[in-house]
């Protein structure tokens, strides 16, 4: 019997073994093969040019361009919950499906959400660098005091899956539990007891403030000076969403006037940010790099789930963790794509 021809797909990312050997055992695999480097542009649109899948991150930016440059293109598999990289509309219009992958990096971004919390709660990289610079003096009743996190509000704006989780570790912490999304969320207050707030309200009462919420039209630049003025002055602000729901230089403008207290960022509006970003420069902002899902373990498991999807729209099974599929039956069923030619795909 002669095989039948692997389909081919572009890596734009050297990936955990498990994933690549998930990928190379079906599919005619082209690989960017870098770990540190995102693919350049022109690369990609080169490596998409015979690709049937695509397995993209969220440094690559997949648009009308990409798509135009990728006419046997079926599937977009991004190794990310998040798919603001993706041009979602487009990718539907010309029938390609896209992938993400949600659940599984969940429960680490809202350990790093807490980690954000805490540090800058009680101050930890602040004294770190006291002890470093040689400015820990003799112990004085005010040195370095932060806020409780044990009995405060915390209030999440997009409690889903990792706003939910970042809700439920605060019962151990015996706080009172708020969010804010756009729907009231039933499951979500019987799971955790938190409930439901209007945004401004939120914003008022909640001690500490945790953003979760996608990056959409919707949500960029959510968060600005109107926002922090009605925050508390005690106040700690927290996002492991994406950089652009913040307007960062009111949120530097805010913490230099001192409401809220302190933030605690893992994202940034243009990401790599360098040493010499205002909010760095603030000692009541702890600044880490995109860390949210960050574990071994986890990075393992987001690459797999990503390979896994890509495999399965190239193969005929069904998808694990789709994006557009509801959105591509609608169009089909309205528009069967064999009644149309390959040009209106
Ligand atoms: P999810 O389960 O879809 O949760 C998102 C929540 O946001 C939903 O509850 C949604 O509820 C709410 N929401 C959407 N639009 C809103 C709006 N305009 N105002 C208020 N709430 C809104 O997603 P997830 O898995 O928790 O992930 C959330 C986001 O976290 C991702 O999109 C990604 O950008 C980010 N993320 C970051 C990292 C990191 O490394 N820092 C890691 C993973 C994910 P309604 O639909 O009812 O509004």
């Amino acid at each position: 019997m002669i095989p039948l021809p692997r389909p081919a797909v572009y890596v734009t990312r050297r990936l955990p073994a498990a994933a690549m050997r998930l990928l190379e055992e079906t599919c005619q695999v082209s690989l960017w093969d870098e770990l540190e480097r995102p693919v350049p542009r022109a690369e990609l649109l080169r490596g998409v040019a015979d690709a049937e899948g695509l397995l993209s991150l969220l440094t690559d930016r997949v648009d009308a361009e990409v798509l135009a440059a990728a006419p046997r293109l079926r599937v977009v598999a991004n190794m990310a919950v998040g798919y603001d990289n993706i041009d979602v509309a487009a990718c539907t219009a010309r029938g390609v499906l896209v992938t993400n992958t949600p659940d599984v990096l969940t429960e680490t971004t809202a350990d790093l959400a807490w980690a954000l919390m805490l540090a800058a709660a009680r101050r930890i990289v602040e004294g770190q660098r006291m002890i470093e610079t040689g400015a820990w003096g003799p112990w004085h009743p005010l040195q370095m005091v932060g806020v409780d996190v044990y009995g405060a509000t915390l209030g999440v704006v997009g409690a889903g899956r990792i706003g939910g989780a970042v809700l439920r570790r605060g019962g151990g912490f015996a706080m009172r539990l708020l969010y804010h999304n756009r729907h009231p969320a039933p499951e979500l207050e019987a799971a955790t007891g938190a409930v439901y707030r209007p945004f401004d309200d939120l914003l008022r009462e909640s001690d500490f403030i945790v953003v979760s919420a996608p990056l959409t039209p919707e949500t960029r630049g959510m968060f600005g000076a109107r926002e922090f003025s009605l925050m508390r002055e005690t106040a700690i602000f927290v996002n492991v969403a994406r950089g652009p729901l913040v307007r960062e230089e009111d949120l530097a403008a805010a913490l230099r006037a001192g409401r809220p207290r302190a933030a605690g960022l893992d994202v940034f509006t243009r990401e790599p940010i360098g040493p010499d970003h205002p909010l760095l420069s603030l000692p009541n902002c702890v600044c880490v790099p995109h860390i949210g899902s960050a574990t071994l373990a986890t990075r393992t498991r987001m690459a797999t789930l990503a390979a896994e999807n890509l495999v399965a729209a190239l193969t005929g099974r069904p998808l694990l963790t789709p994006v557009n599929l509801t959105e591509l039956v609608a169009l089909e069923l309205a528009a069967p794509s064999w009644g149309r030619g390959a040009t209106d795909r």
